[in-house]
């Protein structure tokens, strides 16, 4: 075809001659199994360069032409990238839901199996478990660490659990938790967790979007913007691994009185509409407490069933078989004979989120 002055250029041509003509070209590499893929960005005054001669070059598997912000994780226009990604056999998507209900710390291995029997027997294969906590004292209790995660990693194996989110501060964390993984056999998976005292810790951030072995559950940080904690997702991403679950979990602020942080599950189609990722809620961080409104419920699984209405795909909620003796954040967990009402309620909001979907295309295809 002739008109585009780069055919048969490498990509690293193609970078450097994009930067000179001040338009940018992109181009991230991806191992799979079989074979080098190679997505491009291109960014900037690219109107002339046509998707289809970039895509022609060898090795290219994508074009994306980028104009906002995000850049890899964003939604853009044209953009037929998937929303979705598969992690042990579990689907993580913003078409579907998946409850993460488990503990916040893990303390001892008979409340470990409790709750992993419990979440078993009712048709789970997620969970929460903490090994590693960030705490605002540095007298109190730590997390066990990984004297802790074989056991729950066998554990986890016994009862069917596929998925454990745990949350990971220091990078020696993901290279504990590899290493459990392995001396016991690979028995489950593991979402790395990044909390919200992390969220801008970008060398952490770099790190674990380096490995693309785990997915990632990126928290937003409660006192920045949303652009800001979207931003930090992106980090994950421009270093390679796109398996990045958004997690919304209440903002830090006194508006939010008297729950823990002001709620901000209203954001979970915001995130969904600016990026690919699914969108996890955390109601139990953003309640901290087990008080009940006078219909009955408690504030956590009121503002669980606004996020699961407005179309979240993750739910993280804290769970103890014995809050009284949790080592950390007791007050705010839910009991496991909870747990069945619990996803009952999750399973009612999800129902009316699709028929509120389908109202909403019958509502289009009318006025089009
Ligand atoms: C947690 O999920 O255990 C946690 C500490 O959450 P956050 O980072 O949102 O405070
Ligand atoms: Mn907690």
């Amino acid at each position: 075809m002739g008109g585009f002055p780069w055919q048969g250029a490498t990509l690293q041509a193609l970078e450097q001659r994009a930067d000179r003509q001040q338009q940018r070209a992109r181009a991230i590499r991806r191992h799979s199994d079989q074979q080098l893929l190679t997505d491009v960005y291109l960014i900037g005054k690219t109107a002339s360069l046509a998707l289809e001669d970039v895509a022609n070059l060898p090795a290219v598997e994508r074009v994306v032409r980028v104009s906002e912000e995000y850049r890899v994780l964003g939604r853009h226009r044209d953009d037929k990238r998937s929303t979705w990604f598969e992690y042990n056999g579990v689907r993580f998507g913003q078409d579907n839901l998946n409850v993460f209900a488990g503990l916040c710390a893990v303390n001892t291995p008979e409340h470990v199996e409790a709750m992993m029997k419990a979440l078993h027997e009712h048709g789970q294969v997620c969970t929460r478990m903490g090994a590693y906590k960030p705490r605002t004292s540095p007298y109190s209790f730590q997390g066990y660490g990984k004297a802790c995660l074989p056991y729950v990693f066998e554990l986890a194996g016994r009862y069917g659990i596929k998925v454990i989110a745990m949350e990971v501060t220091h990078e020696t964390h993901v290279e504990e938790i590899h290493a459990a993984l392995q001396q016991t056999g690979n028995p489950t998976g593991v979402m790395l967790q990044i909390g919200t005292r992390n969220t801008q810790n970008f060398e952490l951030l770099k790190f674990v979007g380096r490995q693309r072995e785990y997915p990632v559950l990126l928290k937003r940080g409660f006192g920045i913007t949303l652009e800001e904690s979207l931003n930090a997702a992106e980090y994950l991403a421009s270093e390679g691994n796109r398996n990045v679950v958004f997690g919304l979990r209440g903002m830090k602020t006194n508006m939010g009185d008297p729950h823990r942080n002001f709620v901000d599950f209203a954001h979970v189609p915001v995130v969904k509409r600016l990026t690919r990722m699914p969108v996890c809620i955390d109601p139990s961080h953003s309640v901290g407490s087990r008080d009940q409104a006078p219909d009955g419920l408690l504030d956590v699984m009121h503002v669980t069933a606004q996020g699961v209405i407005a179309g979240a795909n993750m739910i993280l909620v804290d769970f103890h078989p014995e809050p009284s003796k949790a080592l950390v954040d007791g007050p705010q967990a839910l009991t496991l004979d909870e747990l069945a009402y619990f996803l009952e309620d999750v399973r009612i909001a999800r129902e009316a989120y699709e028929k509120r979907c389908q109202l909403a295309g019958q509502h289009q295809a009318r006025s089009s």
